[in-house]
């Protein structure tokens, strides 16, 4: 019998008994007269020995020659430890080791298999496999896990059917960049790998589905940003006879469940937030709301008094940042060394001080009286001890910037613990944004979301205006979910296509099947998707997806470990189609 427990099964009461373990050797020491192996699985670790005149020899010379991550199998009798190690739950026991087989030997590993190991990034990606066998990595995996049995736990409990989707198909408009895949049978063709399954969870829709879901991998041809990856998860919903409210409790509900079952906590209720609000008054669309720090805009109350950078700004906007009075003029110096970064891109940066002594110290004096800072600071809200971040300039640009400089206030004030988790719903979005490079208008979601209805009317006279039935989910600054109510009928979508700028034959080649879909009795629908990925993440405290897959791929998009992408044989292309030169 190769084990009759695991390695992280055996206590106390089991003293006496005999028994067999299998698994990886941690470490062993030799005292001379004694050796102790820590024998290693997936559930934990015991402690064998074998003990000169008790042993039999040959016991004490083979477990003498193991080395690290050998794989072993021993039989044994339980015995009490005589020094105890209260910090793993097998520490009181020990197995005098009767038969020793190593089933294989190991190559000494390239970094240290521990909690804390000495292998960097790159190298624990080319041997995964190994750096898998850490407790702390796996356990993320757990994690996962954990997620996707609740998710399916949830979703099921709610009636949704899990249906696949093929993964061969052709392009979905999701916004990114199509990996494709060349046909053999139809030379010069090509598959592409869904960016996500939008066109068939609404198929799906039509054939009277009512409830689909689907943990599924989604491709993405992006530019990588760190922590990004090409393949990733997402956990994808849609459902009939449904308005943007029903969608919104029934995933806020999802969420409240993963957040009880997998972290134990109590979500309170979740906020809600426009598009427009979100952007005037944190200056994104996906704010951080652990802390509050508010966009305040100061046009009517500093223009005009004759400092030039402010009369010429189309917004100046600020932020107070509590208690942060104490920040000398060095560090002051440094923030606006910050904020002038290209990654920020402010001009300059201006503050106002309001002094423990009631006093208002601002790089502005020449220009603002002590009447004006205070006019300004009541505006802020702000007290003794706070300081006043002010920034200036094009309106978009300017919130944007003031949105990095929130966050890191935020992170340096304190305001950002990972345990804190805020999650809110941003609603509204608009439906389509101008692209100057292509000098068209595009979806900001995708083409298939609808217009609120009570702006349809704009669609021809300001398409820019006009707000969708799309919804995020953030969670502490994060996106982590996002759908939208359908189009489902053809008209209003031959339109939408029509506006994206497609040709009516155009969209009949790219999207003909849905079109006609739509005209056999498609209900109204709505969905969201989830990124998987990112949600675990979350749940973990960490920052990086990477983390939580199995086999990710590193920051330039390639499997370092099985070597991907890679050529292939000039055979492969020629039976493709493929000429190479
Ligand atoms: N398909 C969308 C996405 O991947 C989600 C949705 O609209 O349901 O973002």
């Amino acid at each position: 019998m190769l084990r009759t427990h695991t390695c992280g099964e055996l206590r106390i009461n089991n003293v006496g008994e005999k028994v067999s373990l299998s698994g990886w050797v941690q470490k062993s020491r030799d005292k001379g007269g004694m050796i102790w192996v820590d024998l290693r699985d997936r559930y934990g670790i015991t402690q064998l020995m074998a003990e000169e005149g008790v042993s039999q020899p040959e016991i004490l010379t083979k477990a003498r020659e193991l080395g690290r991550e050998f794989v072993i199998n021993i039989t044994g009798t339980v015995k009490e430890r005589e020094s105890k190690n209260d910090k793993i739950p097998t520490g009181e026991v020990e197995i005098l080791i009767e038969e020793l087989t190593v089933l294989n030997p190991a190559k000494l590993p390239p970094f240290l298999i521990e909690d804390e190991t000495d292998g960097g990034d790159e190298l624990r990606l080319k041997y995964r496999y190994l750096d898998l066998r850490r407790n702390t990595v796996r356990e993320k995996l757990r994690l996962r896990h954990k997620v996707s049995s609740e998710t399916r736990k949830f979703l099921d409990q709610q009636e949704f059917i899990e249906v696949e989707t093929p993964v061969l198909i052709k392009s979905t408009p999701e916004g990114a960049r199509d990996f494709v895949v060349p046909s053999r049978m139809n030379q010069g063709e090509f598959y592409a790998l869904p960016q996500s399954p939008q066109t068939f969870k609404q198929l799906l829709m039509v054939s009277g589905f009512d409830r689909y879901y689907q943990i599924v991998k989604c491709f993405r041809d992006e530019d990588l940003r760190a922590d990004r990856q090409p393949e990733f998860t997402q956990i994808d919903c849609e459902m009939s006879f449904v308005e943007q409210e029903d969608i919104l409790n029934m995933f806020e509900g999802l969420i409240r469940h993963l957040f009880k079952t997998v972290k134990g906590i109590d979500l309170q209720e979740v906020p809600r937030m426009d598009y427009a609000d979100a952007m005037k008054y944190y200056g994104s669309d996906k704010p951080d709301i652990r802390f509050d720090m508010k966009f305040v805009e100061l046009n009517e109350l500093v223009q005009n008094k004759g400092f030039q950078i402010f009369d010429d700004a189309e917004l100046i906007v600020g932020i107070n940042a509590q208690g942060a009075a104490q920040y000398t003029r060095k560090e002051i110096d440094k923030l606006t060394e910050w904020v002038k970064r290209p990654q920020v891109g402010a001009k300059g940066l201006v503050y106002i001080k309001y002094n423990e002594d009631g006093t208002l110290k601002s790089s502005v004096d020449k220009f603002y009286s002590e009447e004006d800072k205070l006019v300004i600071a009541e505006k802020f809200g702000a007290k003794p001890g706070d300081m006043m971040l002010i920034l200036s300039g094009e309106k978009n640009a300017v919130r944007k910037q003031l949105n990095e400089l929130r966050l890191e206030m935020g992170s340096r004030l304190g305001l950002r613990n990972a345990d804190d988790y805020k999650v809110l719903w941003v609603l509204d979005f608009p439906l389509l944004e101008f692209d100057e490079e292509s000098n068209r208008w595009h979806a900001m979601h995708h083409p298939f979301t609808s217009p609120k209805p009570e702006d349809i009317n704009l669609l021809s006279t300001s398409p820019g205006e006009v707000r969708a039935n799309a919804y995020d989910m953030v969670i502490n600054g994060t996106e982590v979910g996002g759908g939208s109510v359908r189009i489902f009928q053809k008209p209003l979508q031959q339109r939408m296509f029509d506006l994206l700028g497609f040709t009516p034959e155009e969209a009949e080649a790219q999207f003909g099947f849905l079109m006609s879909a739509f005209e056999y009795g498609a209900p109204p629908h709505a969905g969201i998707a989830f990124g998987f990925d990112r949600l675990c993440s979350l749940f973990g405290g960490s920052d990086s997806i990477r983390d939580y897959i199995a086999f990710p791929k590193n920051n330039s998009g390639r499997d370092v470990m099985i070597d991907s992408p890679a050529p292939i044989s000039e055979e492969q292309l020629k039976e493709l189609g493929i000429e190479t030169k």
